[in-house]
């Protein structure tokens, strides 16, 4: 929790990025909206941070967290004690003036203090470098000589084996010198940052790269929510950054803005907002009959769930690996026959490659045709188990083989519905042919794929109550995607 008029690194780093989510940090914090793909990021930071410690040993855990300023300053006294003791400090927090910061690990040499800050990340970027110069300029405030500033990240070539080898996991990376080019600017940034937290005005909003880099800024909704939940330049899809940030500055934002002046957009998005007022579907015959006469039955409808996480979790991976931990598969065994539901949740932490590839081995019938919508996680995940597996290596190299891609249908425009706004998304053309169905993904905490495998991640975290709810809402959101295909395929084949 943030403690009133204490400057921490992440309020630093917002007022360099954008002044009215520094604004919201300072005064309104509650107004973020964390995404879970961010919680659980965290968490796995965490994580990463406790497995650092081991590269460093024969240190004392500080702590970071306090509520209050008399806490705070305490916590600052102990790491600035321990320090100038020559002890290595874990998890630690440095305070001057009102100016706080956090780190990793601090190590004390004879030349100074080498400083660690870990991310859950494979390499550096250019927020962490701004991270690292703040770190700096407090340390500097405390008295504190610093001698290196150092990221550890984890090495994507690194590959778990029996247990994790965190000096084979983790990399450290020495950015001393690129950090020092940001000092006079952090020591500016710091002044006006000062006086910027007495004040209360809140900029306007203003649509930027920053708003929507990376996971997007926590204080998305709270700008621009009154757009989001009805067509607008929000939702219009085919408009570069460029061109939406121009509009939006001009409040060209709703659906009547954007065809008052489609003469600013390119013809093809200009097309769009026409198709979209006239509610029209538009179907390329020849294409659709083509898609339509290379599928079979038995024909079955496939998704899977799946996680990267930048710690490896499975024996044999490696950060950010693509690993299934979920399926859903509805098959239908002859043509007008109800389909039947199958699929496969795993229990928390469980390596589920080798269920799984048996189950849809025995679960998928021989020479079965498959519906997948985008087929590239599908087939790729399909040929992964086969390589793995080669008790079911013959059946699923035929059933990858037999993997036909629904979502091409859209991506190609061989059918596309006005109402779409140009999204070629599996929900939002779901959307566009059953609107009710469709609101099963609103409802539930699990709203995308990325969410999908944030709350995988995350059970671990959870109460046995919430856990439950979760598995359920994760079996629920992935039998809709293939529920989904299902109605998508119906309404397309009418079509023709
Ligand atoms: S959404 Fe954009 S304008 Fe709003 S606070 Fe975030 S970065 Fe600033």
């Amino acid at each position: 929790m943030a403690i009133k008029g204490v400057i921490t690194k992440r309020l630093y780093v917002k007022f360099t990025r954008c002044r009215r989510s520094a604004r919201y940090e300072a005064n309104q914090p509650e107004a973020a909206k964390l995404s879970l793909t961010v919680i659980q990021r965290k968490e796995e930071t965490r994580e990463l941070a406790r497995l650092a410690a081991a590269l460093f040993p024969g240190g004392e855990v500080v702590g970071s967290r306090a509520d209050d300023f008399a806490v705070l300053n305490a916590l600052s006294d102990r790491t600035k004690e321990l320090l100038s003791r020559g002890t290595t400090v874990y998890d630690g927090v440095l305070l001057t003036r009102n100016f706080s910061c956090v780190f990793d690990v601090a190590v004390p040499s004879d030349d100074g203090v080498n400083f660690y800050v870990v991310k859950c990340a494979t390499a550096p970027s250019e927020n962490y470098i701004r991270e690292l110069a703040y770190l700096a300029h407090v340390a500097k405030g405390c008295d504190i000589k610093v001698c290196k500033l150092s990221l550890i990240v984890t090495d994507p070539h690194y590959t778990l084996g029996k247990q994790i080898k965190e000096s084979a996991l983790l990399r450290k990376i020495d950015l001393t010198k690129r950090v020092a080019r940001y000092a006079d600017k952090v020591a500016k940034n710091c002044e006006e940052l000062a006086s910027f937290v007495q004040k209360n005005d809140m900029p306007p909003a203003e649509l930027c790269a920053n708003c929507e880099r990376q996971f997007g800024c926590e204080y998305f909704n709270a700008c621009f929510g009154k757009w989001l939940d009805k067509p607008s330049l929000f939702t219009l899809h085919g408009v570069d950054s460029a061109t939406r940030y121009r509009l939006f500055a001009e409040g060209k934002v709703s659906m009547d803005d954007l065809r008052e002046n489609a003469h600013l957009l390119k013809p093809r998005t200009a097309a769009l907002i026409k198709l979209y007022g006239e509610n029209a579907v538009k179907v390329d015959q020849k294409d659709l009959k083509k898609f339509l006469s290379g599928l079979w039955y038995p024909l079955c409808f496939l998704d899977f769930e799946s996680l990267q996480s930048a710690l490896p979790r499975y024996r044999g991976t490696r950060p950010l690996e693509s690993v299934p931990f979920q399926y859903s598969l509805h098959i239908v065994q002859k043509e007008g026959e109800a389909p039947v539901h199958t699929g496969y949740l795993a229990k928390e932490g469980e390596d589920a490659r080798e269920i799984i590839a048996k189950r849809l081995a025995e679960e998928i019938p021989q020479n079965a045709c498959i519906l997948a919508f985008g087929k590239f996680l599908e087939c790729k995940v399909l040929g992964q188990l086969a390589q793995m597996f080669p008790d079911v290596r013959a059946k699923l190299s035929a059933a990858r083989n037999n993997v036909r891609d629904i979502g091409a249908v859209f991506a190609n425009d061989t059918v596309y519905y006005g109402q779409s706004l140009g999204s070629r998304s599996l929900k939002t053309i779901y959307r566009c042919v059953d609107p009710d169905g469709a609101h099963g993904y609103e409802v539930g905490a699990v709203h995308n794929g990325a969410d999908a495998m944030a709350t995988y991640l995350l059970l671990p975290y959870m109460s046995e109550k919430e856990k439950e709810e979760r598995r359920n809402a994760l079996w629920e959101y992935c039998k809709l995607d293939t529920l989904s295909m299902i109605t998508i395929l119906e309404d397309i084949k009418k079509r023709v």
